[in-house]
């Protein structure tokens, strides 16, 4: 007998839970619906069904049950009552962050937020009459002195995914709690199996599946998690009105990476701190940058001892087990580095803020003697 008050295990999560074989023919592996409505014996059962699109099949664009299996997965995961999956990350913090606040309100952001939440909120926000301030996340004060009677939101990233600075997520969910702000973090960085921000008392558990929960490489997807309250409100807000839902068969390849989620976020986590130590005690490179412990999965940075960004682009360019791609999280490691954004590689149109040698890592799941092998070569020449 199992004791229905304990919490399911990360085992039966990714194993088992929503999932009723009984309804699909026994199969192991639930099928893809691939479909867009649904279809009812009488018009009384479809009245019933229509009044909760919610938790019932009745158009996809609502709720399908290959996405359904993943939604009680990922709240489990998170540790909510619920969750929702979107097209894609940035269309789970827009919905996040559109359906939280209206114009005359104040939105409070963390200073260095991925690029796509930094441009809603700088850009679209104000187009709606919704004030904002990007504050030092790194200090609790300094987000409460920002405050203002308007703020109903806070945005955070706690570590964010280039130079992994940290929010106090309990400190500064209490803080917000107090004044009746609604907390959003994305936690694409950490997983679920590394940080549960819910937890700590954030309202809104942001992620871009497309890196750690999906993992493959082969899906753009994002999910929101939260009580039931704030989902449904969600639901009913921009969720059915912006439609930016996946594809069942996404769903499906979601539900196929979430299985060795476990496996996969070991191997990545275990190999980046093998390839940290290697990059910490190498000549040519200046700092790394991870996040505090427990935190740090399998992305990471670091400095090359570089002058010009001729010799950052022939590093990068010699690597071979490293592919140069921007996103993280997928099964193959990938290099990205910040000379890639600049015109032409040039160092003086480097207005970022940050050393003209970063270079980004995201550790996937080769051999790490083989990705440190080839760090090896590519550094020492
Ligand atoms: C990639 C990423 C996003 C955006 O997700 P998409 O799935 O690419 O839309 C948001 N936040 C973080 C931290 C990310 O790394």
């Amino acid at each position: 007998m199992s004791d229905t008050s304990l919490p399911p295990s990360l085992s039966a999560i990714l194993n088992h839970l929503g999932e009723d074989r009984s309804q699909y023919r026994r199969a192991v592996t639930p099928p893809i619906y691939q479909t867009s409505n649904f279809a009812f014996e009488s018009v009384a059962v479809m009245r019933a069904a229509g009044k909760n699109e919610f938790g019932e099949a009745f158009y996809t664009r609502g709720n399908n049950p290959s996405v359904e299996i993943l939604r009680r997965k990922l709240a489990a995961l998170e540790g909510t009552e619920d969750a929702l999956v979107l097209s894609s990350g940035a269309a789970a913090m827009a919905a996040a962050i559109l359906g939280s606040v209206r114009s005359g309100e104040h939105v409070i952001c963390v200073q260095k937020p991925y690029s796509w939440t930094r441009v809603l909120v700088r850009d679209w926000l104000p187009r709606l009459g919704i004030a904002f301030d990007f504050v030092d996340g790194s200090s609790t004060a300094a987000i409460a002195a920002a405050i203002r009677p308007q703020t109903r939101l806070l945005v955070l990233e706690s570590p964010n995914s280039l130079t992994f600075e940290t929010q106090d997520l309990a400190a500064v969910a209490a803080m917000a709690r107090e004044h009746g702000i609604r907390t959003l973090c994305d936690n694409s960085y950490c997983s679920p199996l590394l940080q549960r921000p819910a937890e700590l008392g954030i309202d809104l558990v942001a992620h871009s599946a497309t890196k750690y929960l999906n993992g493959h490489s082969d899906v753009v997807a994002g999910v929101l998690c939260g009580s039931q309250a704030l989902i449904k409100e969600l639901f009913r807000g921009p969720y059915m009105t912006f439609g930016a839902i996946p594809a069942p068969f996404e769903a499906w390849l979601m539900l196929r990476g979430l299985r060795t989620l476990d496996l996969r976020l070991r191997r990545s986590c275990d190999s980046a701190r093998q390839v940290l130590a290697f990059l910490r005690a190498h000549p040519r490179v200046r700092r790394v940058w991870y996040p505090p412990e427990p935190l740090g999965s399998g992305l990471l940075s670091f400095e090359l001892d570089a002058h010009e960004g001729a010799e950052i682009e022939h590093f990068c360019d010699r690597l071979n087990c490293f592919l140069l791609a921007v996103s993280w999280g997928g099964h193959e490691s990938l290099v990205w580095p910040l000379v890639a954004v600049l015109p032409d590689g040039n160092a003086q149109a480097n207005r970022t803020g940050l050393p003209l040698g970063l270079i980004r890592l995201s550790i996937g799941l080769e051999d790490p003697a083989e990705l440190i092998a080839d760090l090896e070569q590519a550094l020492a020449l």
